[in-house]
């Protein structure tokens, strides 16, 4: 079952092209992150998920049919950041947006210890710290055990122990069974949190599936030789690696992170009556293969 299917939206702000024709879909029980830079989009795919916003052309299907009311409630958010009283305690003000949203009550103590913060539930919210406030937002989703949560740029102006709970919180709710769809504008972010990626930019969907395929770290490994036209000819037949390219007069190879044996490749080349004069093994970091996604 997809949990969420956008079909060839677009979204247009007078001249502006906010969504270009993207389509992709969410698997039940991935975290799911929506990744691109500033104003690449994300918050207005949110935004009309949550039919905040109209498309202007295209479709979409939640838990695999037309979304109403219904399949909605079973989808916590808090697009718009709740407006929490400052001078009512954590308790208090979820009483307040269960009531809002039309929510039982009942699970208020429970939601406070899922995002850790028991010990201060009866403390006034104007004492908390940003990432303590992030996380009553957070708890404000969870009331009623919704399947599905949506959350945009979860991690934006906490400081870095802030960031760490959050991203610590979405993976415990990942393993309770829940399907999260987040917004990032951070790399490593989504790297280190999510199952699923679809980048965006200007609108445009770039890439979208597994992480590990997606953002996929490849080892490079360089090789010169002083017959190139040989070396070449000769590691066409070599298998193992994903792509072949030519850079400075060198031949590189990239091959899935972890799976690149340089001894094999200098044996097997000198078998085959090439004698190597370089050879050297790269990272190729997420930040070039983000960069070469989005540039
Ligand atoms: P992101 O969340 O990725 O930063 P947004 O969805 O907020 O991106 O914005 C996408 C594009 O749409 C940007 O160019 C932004 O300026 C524009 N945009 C967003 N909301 C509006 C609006 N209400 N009116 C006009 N333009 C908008
Ligand atoms: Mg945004």
């Amino acid at each position: 079952m997809s949990i969420l299917s956008v079909d060839n939206l677009c979204k247009n702000y007078g001249a502006v092209q906010a969504l270009n024709g993207v389509t992709f879909s969410v698997p039940k029980g991935s975290v799911f992150g929506i990744l691109g830079p500033n104003g690449s989009g994300k918050t207005t795919m949110l935004g009309i998920i949550m039919d905040i916003l109209k498309p202007t052309a295209g479709s979409y299907t939640l838990f695999d049919t037309t979304p109403d009311e219904n399949s909605r409630r079973k989808i916590g958010t808090f697009l718009e950041t709740p407006n929490f009283y400052h001078y009512l305690s954590a308790v208090r003000n979820l009483k307040i947006t269960a009531a809002i949203k039309q929510r039982g009550d009942e699970d208020i103590l429970q939601v406070l210890e899922t995002v850790n913060l028991t010990e201060r539930k009866d403390s006034r919210f104007s004492t908390y710290s940003l990432g303590m406030k992030q996380r009553l937002a957070i708890a404000s989703c969870l009331l009623g055990n919704p399947d599905v949560l949506i959350f945009d740029e979860p991690t934006n102006g906490l400081d870095p122990v802030g960031i760490a709970e959050i991203r610590e919180l979405i993976k415990q709710l990942r393993q309770q069974g829940k399907t999260i769809i987040m917004a990032s504008h951070l790399l490593d972010e989504v790297e280190k949190v999510c199952t699923h990626v679809a980048i965006l930019k200007k609108g445009k969907l770039i890439a979208a599936g597994d992480v590990n395929e997606i953002l996929a770290n490849d080892d490079i490994v360089e090789l010169g030789a002083p017959d190139m036209e040989k070396l070449k000819n000769i590691i066409g037949r070599l298998t193992g690696y994903n792509d072949i390219k030519e850079h400075d007069n060198l031949l590189q190879l990239f091959y899935p992170v972890g799976t690149t044996n340089l001894e094999s490749i200098n044996r097997y080349c000198f078998e085959n009556g090439v004698v190597l004069n370089y050879m050297q093994l790269k990272k190729k970091s997420l930040e070039s293969k983000f960069f070469e996604l989005t540039n």
